[in-house]
């Protein structure tokens, strides 16, 4: 009888937005049992400090819009693969949930391809992480009915019909990996005839000690906030609720500014043994 044989399987787990407290249990028993460790950037540091068994092996695969560092999806897979394939207990620990804009589908497929198990773990994604940090009911009643998540990187995949849609539908709009570009959609919704009432919120590093929020009626945005630099990373939500921010803020404002929480990626060693 093979009763001790390990089936190579790996765990696919969600870290959370970035306070280290907002991680699940099952994520930090995943943690604690894992051999390796391959995680995004944007999972705090203090998370893989406190839960990763020292014995472990950790990767950094991050990926960060044009920076050289960023580790290929291709080369993401093949880890993945190689280390379940030799037996150990492999952890992909994603920020927030992993399955928003989190490429959780191309790491799946590579699985598949082996007969290689796995198992998926939720988090907290990072629109809901900003809006309670940031004192914005994203459904609260009479002011949004629904939620929608969305990006402008690879923002040819919005046609303009979208545009005027997303500019007067009454859903809460939160946009991902789009701090790089809040005037130009600003722009875009205001060129479409956004309502008054709409607001726009920018949650700058939220749940983090450096979390800032940016916000005003969309109309005011270029005069008040335009050009502005956003630091990584950043999560825009736009709708009545975003106002609501200015009454029902709880979380005190940071006063730092130009400190990153989470690091910026740089090459790691597995990858450039690839490169
Ligand atoms: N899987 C993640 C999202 C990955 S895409 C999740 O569920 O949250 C990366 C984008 O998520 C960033 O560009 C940013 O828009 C958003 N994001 C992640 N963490 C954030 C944080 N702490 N503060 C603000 N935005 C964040």
């Amino acid at each position: 009888m093979n009763q001790n044989k390990y089936i190579p399987k790996v765990i696919f787990a969600g870290a959370g937005p970035g306070d280290p407290e907002l991680v699940t249990l099952k994520t930090i028993r995943h943690l604690r049992e894992a051999e390796v460790v391959i995680t995004d950037r944007l999972v705090s540091d203090i998370i893989l400090e406190t839960y990763v068994n020292p014995k472990a092996l950790v990767l950094h695969a991050g990926k960060q819009r044009k920076k050289e560092g960023s580790t290929p999806q291709h080369i993401i897979n093949e880890l993945l693969v190689e280390y379940a394939l030799q037996g150990k207990k492999v952890l992909r620990l994603k920020g927030g949930d992993v399955s928003i804009f989190s490429n959780l589908l191309d790491e799946l497929q590579a699985l598949n391809k082996y007969g290689i198990e796995y198992e998926i773990v939720p988090g907290i994604t990072a629109a809901c992480g900003a809006a309670a940090y940031a004192g914005i009911p994203l459904t609260a009643r009479n002011h949004s009915q629904a939620v929608r998540f969305l990006t402008l990187h690879n923002q040819e995949i919005i046609p303009a019909d979208y545009w005027k849609e997303l500019a007067h539908t009454e859903d809460t709009l939160v946009f991902y990996m789009s701090g790089y570009n809040t005037d130009e959609l600003v722009k875009k919704l205001t060129d479409q005839g956004i309502p008054e009432d709409r607001s726009i919120a920018v949650v700058e590093q939220a749940t983090t000690p450096l979390q800032k929020v940016f916000s005003s009626p969309v109309h005011d945005y270029a005069q008040q906030f335009g050009n502005r630099l956003y630091m990584s990373p950043t999560l825009i939500i736009v709708g009545k609720v975003a106002g609501l921010h200015k009454t029902l803020k709880w979380k005190p404002e940071n006063e730092v500014s130009g400190e990153l929480y989470f690091k910026p990626v740089t090459k790691n060693k597995e990858e450039e043994a690839r490169a």
